[in-house]
């Protein structure tokens, strides 16, 4: 039986207790004060904050329980099984933190001298190489700091691509299928393209009639996810690829998915002209809530001189590692310094430590998770697999509760609702968005046969408690959560993200 934690839920603020104390910070010296009163006298007034900054008080020990007890009502790999699907929420081997802790790696700074950091510059060359191995790509820039950053940095290559061709006036569109994360039309709207959606086949696979449509002398490219977020091959790839050669259009892949095919295929061998790879996702950062993460992007070679600057290289005769700013046509700077260095320590760790052969073994081991579980789950009389039922799946599949939606009156929602009382965290649901009522399941190579038989039992019960007239007990669910049935709407239209948001919240009522 699965009961989560619930303390009280104080804000520490609340908490707070003027004059309490958590550490002790030491009277300014002389010297300080004088740089202190000269600094006030010389920022402009409006710029300076009045001495209370309103911080809670409280002791140490008060901030360290505080926290313990969130962290404890709190759902993560750590705790549990969580199959959110497209997001590879696998097990992240701590020894990956550990190398990102070392003090060596932690106490150097960006704007040090090329001279006295040479060892991070090397991590960073050889895993830009690693990555363009493994993908296929010419050359890789670790600068994006996530998966939509690097979408957006190798649309702008697309664009500029186009551009240095005297091509950039008649070439307006990206077909992208139906089946793609939102991330993609919203990165081709970004980068000045118009998006054009194109239908999936009942296979699962893009339409090759809707494609050949689709594609014009407007055409500037297409961005795909291979395997889609439906968890089927794109069996036609080199045939989709090479109809947009044909009109000079560039074949980006969205690598989110790279869990799946890691030593197994690669994008550059399908035909691809740009990659980008979630670090976070495939190689070994913690991530949720929107962060922290690194969006590599690779490219052919031919595309190699539109990349960001600097790219860190390497000085054969003198053994060096250096910053290279010479990139002819480069797109320019996409972030501050050179990359989320410590998400790039944890892939960099995560891939020596495993190997070639332990990194295709990775994938070989998702694949056979998700075949696992798909067997199993599409027996289950209330749910279906719409899409590649008769067949294997990659890494993750996605299930639908239509039948339930329809003649029960419950839906997606209410079966995660269900799920979570279990202690399990839910699927992704309601995408990808052509799937009705969708629950798409990734269990990741790291997920033992155990939890994935006690997730398949879940949605069993599902089935039983329908069949016995009890859905009311789904349609309450969570009751075992820290917090209950959340209202999305009203977080979504109004977020109180702050302590000071609250306040003046409350001073309005
Ligand atoms: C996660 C994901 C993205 C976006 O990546 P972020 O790192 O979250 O910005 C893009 N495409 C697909 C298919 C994804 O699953």
């Amino acid at each position: 039986m699965f009961k989560q934690t619930t303390w009280e839920k104080k804000l520490i603020f609340e908490q707070s207790n003027p004059g309490r104390i958590g550490h002790q910070v030491e009277d300014l010296d002389e010297e300080e004060k004088s740089l202190l009163t000269r600094a006030k006298r010389e920022i402009s007034k409006h710029l300076l904050r009045d001495d209370s900054l309103d911080l809670p008080e409280l002791s140490e020990l008060g901030v360290v329980r505080h926290y313990t007890r969130l962290s404890q009502m709190n759902y993560g790999i750590d705790s549990g099984f969580y199959p959110l699907g497209s997001c590879t929420m696998k097990y992240n081997p701590k020894i990956c933190d550990f190398v990102a802790s070392f003090p060596e790696v932690q106490n150097i700074h960006p704007y040090q001298d090329p001279s006295m950091v040479q060892g991070s510059l090397q991590i960073m060359y050889e895993l830009a190489n690693w990555l363009a191995e493994l993908s296929g790509m010419k050359k890789v820039t670790l600068q994006p700091a996530a998966g939509a950053h690097g979408e957006y940095t190798g649309m702008m290559i697309v664009r500029k691509y186009h551009a240095v061709q005297g091509n950039l006036d008649a070439k307006k569109e990206i077909i992208v299928p139906d089946s793609a994360h939102g991330t993609n039309p919203a990165t081709v709207t970004m980068c000045g393209f118009k998006t054009v959606v194109i239908p999936s086949h009942r296979d699962g696979c893009i339409d090759l009639t809707a494609l050949e449509a689709a594609i014009t002398e407007r055409t500037a490219g297409i961005m795909l996810t291979n395997p889609n977020t439906l968890g089927i091959f794109e069996k036609n790839i080199e045939k989709i690829i090479r109809k947009i050669h044909d009109v000079d259009g560039l074949a980006y892949y969205d690598g989110a998915n790279f869990n799946a095919i890691m030593g197994k295929v690669r994008p550059g061998d399908m035909g691809f002209d740009v990659v980008h790879f979630n670090l976070h996702k495939t190689f070994g950062t913690p991530h949720g809530g929107g962060g922290p993460g690194a969006g590599p992007v690779g490219v052919i070679e031919r595309l190699e001189p539109f990349l960001p600057v600097p790219s860190i290289d390497f000085n054969p005769k003198t053994k060096e590692y250096f910053f290279q700013h010479n990139h002819s046509k480069t797109i320019g700077k996409v972030r501050s310094y050179f990359g989320n260095f410590s998400t790039i320590l944890r892939a960099y760790t995560y891939i020596l430590r495993l190997g070639y052969e332990g990194l295709k073994a990775v994938s070989e081991m998702a694949v056979l998770n998700a075949n696992y579980m798909k067997s199993k789950c599409q027996t289950i009389k209330d749910f279906s697999v719409p899409y590649g039922k008769n067949s294997f799946c990659m890494h993750e599949f996605v299930l639908s509760a239509k039948k339930l939606a329809k003649e029960k009156n419950i839906s997606a929602l209410d079966v995660s609702k269900y799920i979570l009382d279990h202690g399990f965290h839910p699927p992704t649901i309601y995408f990808p968005l052509i799937v009705p009522e969708a629950l798409m399941i990734e269990p990741t190579e790291s997920e033992q046969k155990e939890m994935m038989d006690g997730f398949i039992k879940i949605l069993e019960k599902i089935s039983e408690l329908i069949d016995s007239q009890q859905q009311e007990r789904i349609l309450q669910a969570p009751l075992n959560t820290s917090v209950g049935r959340i209202d999305d709407v009203k977080a979504a239209r109004q977020p109180i993200l702050s302590y000071r948001m609250l306040k003046m919240q409350k001073e309005e009522l």
